[in-house]
């Protein structure tokens, strides 16, 4: 054991201003956004005219990742994407972030460097600065927590409140692989505790495991919906399953909806593994969460851009009534509730 351990560093060897130094060395700022990044009280952002947009999230070990499966440098990655992706959800375009973390003791420098190197990864990617955070120890376990600040496009933010009568509803990508990537890998983990020398062959789920552990934040559809002159009367992006989210906007819009299950977006890696699992693929679509993919409310006139491409799929449309309906395969009208797993 001690062997082992002699080429990792203890986190008291090397202090708390020790750590802060080497985590972030390597972060180089880009935005022009970004006056003052680390290394004073706070950093600063000059945004001149536009609006700030500023979101945060929260992830805590044994709550919402399980490091058995979770490999820290996809860990740091999905930290980032969760943040970042409710800015895009308020057409947004994200240009900062700042990072906070709480580590045991159990934990070594070069773990929390594999964390690092996946939020450096996302920076890259989605070309956002990391300008500061809190570095602190916690008694057991780690803690993560990411602010994402960005500014609105030039056409202006869009809330969950603003969805009219028969405004189309869209969303993008396919729904419920994350949810089944980690039904997979918790599946495994069983396997593996009853024999520690299984090797799992997860490459058959590779694409449903990667949106569990790897996700990725729709920047593109944002993008593509300004390049389109499309702005959307509501968005919201779905961390939480599809009816929660729509929940969200009727409320918010104080309208009701119809949602056509065979609309949905489902892949078939999706409802062949559902079928393996012996779970409703619509039921994994509509209450399975982290699919980070954007759900929102378009005006009819624009449906001929949506319908260019072809990422994006229109599932039903708002009502004035405040009722909130999934229309099935059947035909028949089922209420969205908290869909839980009882509802079908
Ligand atoms: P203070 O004592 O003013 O809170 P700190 O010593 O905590 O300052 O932080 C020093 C600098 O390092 C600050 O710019 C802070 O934003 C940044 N920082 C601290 N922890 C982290 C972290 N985990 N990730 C990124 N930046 C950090
Ligand atoms: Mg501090």
């Amino acid at each position: 054991m001690e062997e082992k351990d002699q080429k990792f560093t203890n986190l008291d060897q090397i202090g708390e201003f020790g750590l802060i130094d080497i985590l972030t060395k390597d972060f180089e700022s880009n935005n022009k956004s970004t006056v003052l990044s680390i290394g004073d009280d706070a950093a600063v952002i000059d945004n001149s005219k536009e609006k700030t947009l500023i979101s945060t999230d929260m992830l805590v070990e044994g709550v919402h990742f399980d490091l058995s499966y979770f490999p820290l440098k996809h860990l740091g990655y999905k930290a980032v994407i969760s943040s970042i992706s409710d800015i895009y959800a308020m057409n947004g375009i994200c240009n900062q972030i700042t990072v906070s973390i709480a580590v045991s003791n159990r934990f070594k420098l070069e773990s929390i460097n594999e964390l690092y190197s996946g939020i450096k990864v996302a920076c890259k990617n989605y070309k956002v600065d990391l300008i500061g955070g809190d570095t602190t120890s916690s008694k057991k376990g780690l803690i993560i927590s990411v602010t994402a600040l960005g500014i609105s496009h030039k056409n202006g933010f869009v809330a969950r409140s603003g969805a009219e009568d028969n405004d189309l509803i869209v969303v993008s990508g396919n729904l419920g692989g994350a949810y089944l990537g980690l039904q997979v890998l918790e599946r495994e983990k069983q396997v593996f505790l009853v024999n520690p020398n299984s090797k799992p062959d997860l490459s058959k789920y590779k694409n449903l495991v990667q949106r569990q552990l790897r996700p990725e934040a729709r920047i593109d559809i944002i993008e593509f919906l300004h390049d389109s002159n499309v702005k959307p009367t509501s968005m919201i992006d779905i961390s939480d399953g599809l009816s929660s989210e729509i929940i969200h906007i009727c409320k918010s819009s104080k309208k009701g909806c119809n949602i056509y299950e065979d609309k949905i977006p489902i892949s078939n890696l999706t409802t062949q593994t559902c079928n393996e699992f012996n779970l409703e693929s619509t039921t994994v679509a509509l209450s399975g969460g982290e699919d980070y993919e954007l759900l929102f409310t378009i005006k009819q006139e624009d449906l001929k851009e949506i319908e260019k491409n072809p990422d994006l799929s229109i599932i039903g449309h708002i009502n004035s009534k405040k009722k909130m309906n999934l229309v099935t395969k059947t035909g028949k009208n089922i209420a969205i509730k908290s869909m839980g797993w009882k509802s079908f």
